[in-house]
Order: C-alpha cells, then sequence, then structure tokens
C-alpha cells in the first residue's frame, strides 16, 4: 500500500511538473529573468518610452522568458547611479548626462566605467516656461526669481547648470532653485510657489499640455551667442526649437538647444538580455514609433547618433548582424 502510494505520488508529481512547463512555454521560460528600466517622472516622456520599450519585450515573453518592468525614477542622474550599482539594468539618460558620466564631469565625481550605451531615442529640447504674469520675457530676467531648476537625480538639475552659466548666474543669484519633480512643477507653477521652471523633455507631451492649460504660461528662448558658444563646445548639444502649435498659447517655435534621450545598460548585464531589448525595438521600429508622438523622426540611423558610452556588445551584435555598425 505505502508503495503503491509513493509510486501514485511520483507520478502525480511528474504529470504536475509537466503542466507546469507546458504551461509556461519552452525551456526558456523556467529560467524567466526580470529587467527593471528605470524612466523618470510619470507625466513626462522617459514613463511612456520605458512602457514602450517593455511593451515590445514582453510580447515575446514566452519565447525569450524575459519580462520587463518600469519604474518611475527621478531621471537621467539617478538613472545611471543606479543602472552603475546594479539596480536598474536599463535606465534613460539624456546625452549630456551620458558624456558627464562618462568622463566623471558634472555631479559624476568620477568616470563611469561600466556604463555602456544601447540606443538613443527622442530629441529633448531646454524649456524655460515661465508664467504670463511673472513678467520674465529673457532667460535673463530669472535673477532673483523663483525657478524650479528640477528634482536632485534629474536630467534637467544637471543641464541647468550649464544654462546658469551661459547666463552669469549661479543658484544663488535665483531667489529659489527650486527642486520640485516634473509632475509636481505644473501646480506649483498654477499655485504661484514658483515664477517659472526648466525641463528637459521631448514633444508633444501631455504633462507640458496640462499645465499650459492649468496655466497662462510662456516658452522663454534660450538662444543668442552665449548659447551658441555652449553648443559649439559641447557636441552632446544641438541648436533646436520647441515646436510651436502643441502648448496653449505658444503658436511660434521657440528657439533653444536639444539633447537626446538614450537607453543606456552596465557592462554587468548579459549580452542575450541587451541583444533582446535591441532586437524587440528594431525589428519592429514602426510598431515602436506608433508608440509615442514624440518619436515621429527616428530612423535606425538616427538611434545611433549621439553615444557617448561604448556600445554594449550585446546591442553592437545587433547592429552589426543588420549592417548599421
Ligand atoms: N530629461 C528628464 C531627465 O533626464 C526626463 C524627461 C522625461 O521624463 O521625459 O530627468
Amino acid at each position: 500500500m505505502l508503495q503503491q502510494n509513493r509510486i501514485l505520488s511520483r507520478l502525480l508529481t511528474g504529470a504536475i511538473l509537466a503542466l507546469g512547463l507546458l504551461l509556461s512555454g519552452t525551456g526558456p521560460a523556467s529560467a524567466s529573468k526580470l529587467v527593471f528600466i528605470g524612466t523618470g517622472g510619470v507625466t513626462g516622456v522617459y514613463y511612456p518610452t520605458g512602457g514602450a520599450i517593455c511593451r515590445l519585450l514582453n510580447t515575446e515573453r514566452r519565447v525569450h522568458g524575459v519580462r520587463c518592468a518600469v519604474e518611475s525614477t527621478g531621471g537621467s542622474v539617478y538613472n545611471i547611479i543606479n543602472v552603475l550599482n546594479g539596480d536598474l539594468d536599463f535606465g534613460i539618460a539624456q546625452t549630456d548626462v551620458q558624456w558627464k558620466a562618462v568622463n566623471g564631469k558634472g555631479k559624476f565625481t568620477e568616470k563611469a566605467e561600466k556604463l555602456r550605451s544601447v540606443f538613443s531615442i527622442h530629441s529633448e529640447t531646454a524649456a524655460l516656461v515661465v508664467r504670463a504674469d511673472s513678467g520674465i520675457t529673457r532667460a535673463s530676467e530669472i535673477k532673483g526669481r523663483k525657478i524650479n531648476l528640477g528634482n536632485i537625480g534629474s536630467g534637467q538639475r544637471e543641464t541647468s547648470q550649464d544654462v546658469l552659466k551661459v547666463l552669469n548666474l549661479t543658484e544663488a543669484d535665483l531667489k529659489l532653485a527650486g527642486d520640485i519633480s516634473s509632475s509636481d512643477q505644473g501646480v506649483a507653477l498654477a499655485d504661484g510657489r514658483i515664477d517659472g521652471f526648466f525641463y528637459m523633455v521631448g514633444h508633444p507631451n501631455e504633462g507640458m499640455k496640462d499645465i499650459f492649460y492649468m496655466v497662462k504660461a510662456r516658452l522663454i528662448p534660450l538662444s543668442g551667442p552665449g548659447f551658441e558658444q555652449l553648443v559649439k563646445e559641447n557636441n552632446y548639444y544641438v541648436n533646436s526649437k520647441t515646436p510651436g502649435g502643441i502648448y496653449r498659447g505658444v503658436s511660434e517655435d521657440v528657439p533653444t538647444f536639444a539633447v537626446k534621450a538614450t537607453l543606456v545598460t552596465s557592462s554587468n548585464v548579459p549580452d542575450e538580455i541587451v541583444y533582446l531589448v535591441v532586437k524587440s525595438v528594431f525589428s519592429d521600429l514602426e510598431r515602436f514609433k506608433a508608440l509615442h508622438p514624440a518619436y515621429a523622426n527616428l530612423t535606425a540611423k538616427s538611434m545611433l547618433e549621439g553615444l557617448s558610452a561604448p556600445l554594449h556588445p550585446g546591442a553592437l551584435r545587433y547592429y552589426k548582424e543588420h549592417g548599421l555598425k
């Protein structure tokens, strides 16, 4: 009887295991891996960008066994720091912040030797938004005013330091150098707690559309000799325009400079994982582009521009196989 029970239990265990394998698909699913992409505030473009990448990667989850998840974070600087310490597998970061990390500049006190680039995505313009009733019409007039420069860890906080330098100002010259997150700055502007904010972001984006609906605001040009010099000296910056016709009351393009959003990872992340991420996006680029209007101008070629960290070997393998490198 005991013997019979044991046989029955073994048969049952076998059947459960087989059922498990059947349900989870084939081999790789049993070695299921979770990868996290660090993004930005929920009202920005990084958050839906992480979502778009994960969506394409997760389509084939049953085949490759990798599940992708998105985290809302403080932004570029936070993402790079956490990719380097292994808390995140991937992160989205501005090209200027990527360059500074690789070269140990700005917030980065040492060179990020393990940082690897994967691809670049949409352009982000430097946007200085002020209340229409603030009296600010030129960038230099932010002196003595309450300006949100972005939360610690955001890309805009880092880039704002270059803008202040061009304007011959320091944070101490502002009445408030705010560290409010991008998702809270609209309400702060509407409440009058700040006169304006500085934001590096792709367009069009819903977060800014909401802000311009909530409060009468203006986009201030970041142009002129000082900014021309800034772009000339740093090749991660390009002359650009924040497009008109998107945000309420902004009908004309506003001259400024821009960076690109990029996907970064660490040399510790396995080649197969990075290859899968690249393949998911590049093999279905039209589907990816349909996921956010800020991707309108993306091409496979443009997505390999602006990368200062060495390409991850998993990404390089895909680009070589497809004649992109
Ligand atoms: N550029 C911003 C940053 O690096 C994020 C913008 C966004 O969330 O779309 O923090």
